[in-house]
């Protein structure tokens, strides 16, 4: 007899958290979305309330939770600077607490259990492009400290979990991800471009712009993420998931102004504390491991993206 797996997606409801929850749901699987509305919305996640194998559940995973489930994807977290720094104690709380709850549950009803980690794992990196190997440049009391800090404890805390309590986990190292249904304040810069660039307002390029990101679309990422969930218990991960095309942020900010046939000018603002100045995957390990790599290169990305946020601004 086929058992349907029982899916958790902490963050569910949020821009990659959506998307995996419609992803699972469609291959047959349970799926349980579990999200406080931080940084995500009830709208994304609107078309799957009808699906009888779809829950919802209002909770913030800084706090316990006792269901039964099968798989865990750990996403819960707000993923944008802007968002990220409002209020950085919680978020080294959602990213530490909440990895210390949901891999509790885990232990105790013997799930699998994917967190979402992050590049940011790396700061700004001396080792170009980076892979799993590399430990990492990051500034610790800084103001992005409260993200990558936690991040990376998260990423200790799975690894403690598998050695002691010998729990099935992965770690996924996500790169820069964008795509449908990011929300136009999300504050990341290809929400931002594009949004700016529709609305004919200008382009704000911080810095001088010859920092670098590789962006990779949405659907590739979540490939990524369910091979990696339901690859054999030997992967552990880390493993980046990312698009290794990397360009300067200048350039990117000249395509979406092409692509958009917008009269946008570019404006420049003060670059951030602790930007990183450059950041590429190194794949070669999911490549091996995952049979993955993305399919979508960015001008196809960048146009699904686009007529999104079009559709979604007239409304
Ligand atoms: P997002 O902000 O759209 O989604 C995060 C979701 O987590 C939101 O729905 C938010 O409401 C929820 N959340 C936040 N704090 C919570 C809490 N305490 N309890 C319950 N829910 C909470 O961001 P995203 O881009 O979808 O990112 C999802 C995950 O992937 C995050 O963990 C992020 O760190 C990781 N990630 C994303 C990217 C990317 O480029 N998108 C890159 C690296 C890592
Ligand atoms: N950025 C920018 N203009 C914006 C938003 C971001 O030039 O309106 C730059 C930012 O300084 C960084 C890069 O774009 O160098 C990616 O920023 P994002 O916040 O998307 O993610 P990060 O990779 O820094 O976490």
């Amino acid at each position: 007899m086929h058992l349907r797996r029982r899916v958790l997606v902490t963050g569910g409801a949020g821009f990659l958290g959506s998307h995996l929850c419609e992803r699972l749901l469609k291959r047959g699987d349970d799926v349980l979305c579990v999200d406080n509305f931080y940084t995500g919305a009830k709208d994304n996640i609107a078309h799957l309330l009808a699906n009888p194998r779809f829950d919802l559940l209002r909770h913030d995973v800084t706090f316990p939770l006792y269901v039964e489930v099968d798989e865990i994807y750990n996403l819960a977290c707000p993923a944008s600077p802007v968002h990220y720094q409002y209020d950085p104690i919680q978020t080294t709380k959602t990213s530490v607490h909440g990895a210390i709850n949901m891999l509790g549950l885990a232990k105790r009803v013997k799930a699998k259990i994917l967190q979402a980690s992050t590049s940011e794992i790396y700061g700004d990196p001396e080792v170009h492009p980076q892979t799993e190997s590399y430990r990492g440049n990051v500034n610790p009391i800084g103001s992005r400290a409260c993200y990558d800090e936690g991040k990376r404890c998260a990423e200790t805390l799975f690894f403690d979990y598998h050695r002691q309590g010998k729990l099935r986990i992965r770690v996924a190292r996500i790169f820069n991800t964008y795509g449908p249904r990011m929300h136009p304040n999300d504050g990341r810069v290809v929400s931002n471009f594009i949004v700016q660039a529709l609305q004919k307002k200008p382009i704000t390029l911080f810095g001088d712009g010859r920092q670098t990101r590789s962006f990779c679309y949405v659907d590739d990422l979540i490939d990524g993420l369910i091979r990696l969930m339901d690859a054999p218990d030997t992967i552990t991960g880390p493993v980046n998931l990312g698009n290794p095309t990397e360009l300067t942020i200048r350039q990117l900010a000249e395509t979406v102004i092409e692509l958009t046939r917008s009269s946008s000018r570019i404006v420049r603002r003060p670059l951030p504390a602790d930007d990183p100045m450059q950041r590429c995957p190194n794949i070669a390990l999911a490549k091996k491991a995952l049979r993955w790599k993305p399919r979508v290169p960015l001008e196809d990305g960048l146009k699904r993206t686009i007529a999104y946020f079009r559709d979604r601004l007239a409304r």
